[in-house]
């Protein structure tokens, strides 16, 4: 635990002077910088390549600091109760005055929000005067990091500091609900919709065309750079085979995310694994069929994105 601490002050001293860090969190690591600095969020735009257009999700620790920068609603407090900390991104109108800065949001008056459960991402945001804008610390639509040592393979040297926080424990980015309007999901992730539904008392969607346009939900995304087809019964040998349900033969081009079918578990080791195939020197990728069930529907839809053309 001293060990965390002088990691969390480390941070906080490269936040301070407007410079990016790689942030542990339950979802996936965050490339971090102070939301309220031009100087600091636009450098985070320019270490991940990412078009201008598409906005930051904001993290905070409490509620208070939450209030200054954005209207809070019923649905918000909510789903807030229920699920944060947690991996929930919920959108919500931004306060006149605020001072998040303009790149955050892309020069709109709505703001992306987050409460991380991750200890070191909480206990980090505890000692900044500053909410922390943190999009996943990888390339612009390349594979999310869900270690420290993936943040570093990303961005080398570019990139002052990353804090050890151990293996993600979720693996796959948050879900995203907009409540600006009608509630509506804008990315699938972990928590389960007829939860988010029960929760909010009503049916919630998730639509691949939102009404919400945001760049980054529909293209190329979380991919790993090569080849990728899913629902496949068998691979060639010269494919990666990704599995998810125990086989009887073991060829060596097969890699399991689960061996017990146990989906919370694969969506934990996927992007793990899409990392190592590649270095291993695969050209292509296959995905036995995952179902769509559960955190299977956020699976298959980043492996959609992944292996779009
Ligand atoms: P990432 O930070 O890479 O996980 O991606 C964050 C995603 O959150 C973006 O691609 C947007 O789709 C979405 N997002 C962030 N801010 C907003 C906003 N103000 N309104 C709608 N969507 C947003
Ligand atoms: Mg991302």
């Amino acid at each position: 635990m001293n060990n965390n601490l002088s990691n969390i002050k480390k941070g906080k001293y490269f936040l301070d002077k407007h410079n990016c860090i790689g942030l542990p969190t339950e979802t996936v690591y965050g490339l971090a910088a102070n939301a309220y600095s031009n100087k600091a969020v636009l450098k985070i735009f320019k270490l991940k390549n990412r078009p201008k257009n598409n906005p930051l999700i904001v993290h905070y620790h409490s509620l208070e600091m939450l209030k200054k920068d954005c209207i809070v609603n019923k649905n918000f407090l909510k789903l807030y109760n229920k699920f944060c900390p947690g991996p929930l991104t919920l959108i919500l109108k931004l306060k006149k005055g605020s001072n998040v800065s303009k790149f955050v949001t892309n020069k709109k008056n709505t703001l992306a929000i987050r409460f991380p459960s991750h200890p070191i991402a909480i206990n980090l945001l505890k000692i900044l005067k500053y909410p922390l804008a943190a999009p996943s610390a990888n390339i612009s639509s390349k594979l999310s990091p869900v270690t420290k040592k993936h943040v570093e393979e990303e961005f080398g040297k570019k990139i002052k500091y990353v804090i050890e926080g151990g293996n993600s424990k979720i693996g796959l980015e948050s879900t995203i609900i907009n409540l600006t309007a009608r509630p509506e999901i804008l990315r699938l992730g972990s928590l389960e919709i007829s939860k988010l539904s029960k929760t909010l008392n009503s049916k919630l969607k998730f639509k691949k065309k939102s009404s919400l346009k945001v760049p980054g939900q529909n293209s190329l995304h979380y991919s790993p750079g090569i080849p990728l087809r899913m629902n496949c019964k068998n691979a060639n040998s010269d494919e990666a085979f990704i599995l998810v349900k125990k086989r009887n033969k073991n060829d060596k081009n097969f890699f399991y995310l689960t061996t017990s079918g146990n989906l919370t578990e694969a969506a934990k080791n996927l992007y793990s694994t899409l990392r190592t195939v590649k270095k291993k020197g695969y050209k292509k990728i296959a995905v036995e069929k995952i179902s769509n069930k559960g955190i299977g529907l956020a699976i298959n839809d980043r492996l959609q994105k992944a292996s779009t053309k």
